[in-house]
């Protein structure tokens, strides 16, 4: 069969905590046409500790590259029409590497890790008064989470690391920033770079002037030669230099959470979107303005679509446990063998029958930014069983969603009117509707549930040299929505909402 003449194709790498997926899209109408995922091992090498291997997360995405353009040669579709290819990542996760072999000198520290507990309490010690100097120029709370302390710690630990600094050999990047070198030629020339969303992750960038910032590098003991060279999210950065699509600009990175944001179109002051994955997060644009919460959330960037271009900024409210609670249930204590089977553990009691699972297991993150939080799981009864204790970890994800979505309001003043999601998650029916119960509002989902993905394609298909996607796009019909509408009461949901706060208290102070 003859197929229709095609728009020019764009590709998405999509490295995130659980996997690597690459995905072609069609530029002129958004459509996905093919992809490939490859799941990715999470190393836990003492309690706390979350590692995962820099070149097992290079593979997955050359593996899936391949794998993709197989699949679109057997759909009879050419893969010279892939014009760009678009970068987006776990955010935070650090790597340093010898610029000379190529090799990484210590295994990648994920965003989850908690080794750093101590290295952030001496942090803080230094800090005059409190803690306003990092926060006011980076828009985020001294915490584990971000990259300038994970860079310390292997600074201060690894002695491979010390070495090639001394010897002029290391660089520094978050996952980005290490593929993008890798995949424009690696030792042999790969381009040292990252964007401005990834940078505003590390806690070494100033995100009013858009520079990585002296005074930062100095209090966290940073030397500034290894940082990378930061550009915006749209612009060429290099051609890949090896396999299927050798010679492709690669036009496009985004952080994740902030390509969500421009894959579900949130463009305007006030759009907001939450991505359940590993993680879960809640951005609101803010347009060009920085805005500081009173609430614990995050200030950060949310996209700069070319190198002229302005830049826009997000309030973000982050949840460090969502899809990992679902892989914990299923590696650590088996009781599913697949994430999806949760739902037909769920749905079985469709009822947590008073039991509350909170999944602190990297301490707190929005709002409460409590490191002394451990997980716990509370109201069990002898008539509980699995399937509750499955409801109940639904629940937790939604009821952290209601926090940050209560705080976003406060923040804001304008209470969103309705929540657009995606992520890996959301293919789970029963999740949408107790969200849309929880927080009281209807829950929409694009059909299409890659907008990551999307938005990295758009991004590199919009670069200034590619200009082959049109951020106002005429045809969106291959982009539909699904509604959950709020089915139980207000009143039963303030109940449920604040037996979790109950719970939420319990958890605090489990580590001191
Ligand atoms: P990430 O971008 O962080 O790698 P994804 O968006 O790929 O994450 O989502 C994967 C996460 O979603 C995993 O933690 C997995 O346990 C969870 N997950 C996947 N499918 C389901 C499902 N049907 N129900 C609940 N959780 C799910």
């Amino acid at each position: 069969a003859k197929k229709a003449v095609l728009g020019p194709l764009v590709g998405a790498v999509d490295q995130g905590t659980s996997s690597t997926r690459f995905l072609v899209f069609n530029s002129k109408t958004a459509e996905l046409l093919s992809h490939h995922q490859v799941e990715i091992k999470q190393e836990f090498p003492r309690e706390g500790w979350v590692e995962q291997d820099p070149k097992e997360i290079l593979q997955s995405v050359y593996e899936c590259i391949e794998k993709t353009c197989e699949k679109l040669g057997q759909l009879n579709i050419d893969i010279s029409n892939i014009k760009a290819i678009g970068v987006s990542n776990q955010r935070e996760t650090t790597v340093v590497w010898d610029k000379l072999t190529g090799e990484p000198l210590y295994n990648a520290v994920v965003w989850l890790d908690l080794r750093t507990q101590s290295t952030v309490e001496n942090l803080y010690k230094r800090i005059p008064g409190n803690n306003n100097f990092v926060k006011s120029k980076t828009g985020l709370p001294l915490s584990t989470y971000f990259s300038a302390v994970k860079l310390r710690w292997l600074l201060d630990n690894v002695r491979k690391v010390q070495k090639a600094v001394e010897e002029n050999r290391a660089l520094f990047g978050t996952i980005d920033s290490w593929l993008i070198w890798s995949l424009t030629g690696g030792v042999n020339g790969g381009v040292h770079c990252t964007d401005v969303t990834n940078a505003s992750r590390t806690m070494l960038f100033n995100i009013h002037s858009l520079e990585w910032d002296k005074e930062l590098c100095e209090f966290f003991g940073i030397p500034m030669e290894i940082l990378p060279n930061v550009r915006s999210s749209s612009e060429i950065y290099g051609l890949m230099k090896a396999g299927a699509l050798e010679g492709v600009p690669i036009s496009g990175c985004l952080g994740d959470q902030s390509a969500a944001l421009v894959g579900q179109m949130c463009f305007q002051d006030g759009q907001a979107k939450n991505t359940y994955g590993t993680g879960c997060f809640l951005l609101c644009n803010t347009g060009h303005k920085c805005v500081f919460s009173e609430h614990g959330l995050l200030t950060t960037v949310a996209y700069k679509l070319g190198r002229d271009k302005p830049v826009y900024y997000a309030l973000e409210g982050s949840v460090a446990i969502a899809g990992a609670v679902i892989r914990w249930l299923r590696d650590n204590l088996g009781i599913i063998k697949s994430s999806e089977e949760i739902e037909k553990l769920a749905k079985e009691v469709g009822t947590s029958y008073g039991c509350y699972f909170v999944p602190a297991f990297s301490g707190l993150y929005a709002p409460y930014w409590e490191p002394s939080a451990r997980g716990i799981i509370c109201g069990l009864t002898q008539f509980t069983n699995k399937c509750h204790i499955a409801f109940a970890a639904l629940e937790a994800v939604c009821f952290q969603t209601r926090e940050i979505l209560d705080a976003m309001n406060r923040d804001c003043g304008i209470p969103l009117s309705h929540l657009q999601v995606d992520g890996g998650m959301t293919s789970n029916k029963i999740l949408m509707q107790l969200q849309a119960d929880i927080l009281y509002i209807p829950v929409v989902k694009p059909s299409m549930p890659e907008t990551t993905a999307l938005g990295a394609a758009m991004a590199a298909g919009a670069a200034e040299g590619v200009g082959v996607w049109s951020l106002e796009p005429e045809d969106l019909s291959a982009v539909t929505m699904e509604r959950f509408e709020p089915q139980i009461n207000a009143e039963e949901s303030e109940i449920r909402y604040s037996t979790w706060k109950k719970a939420v208290m319990k958890s605090m102070g489990w580590v001191t």
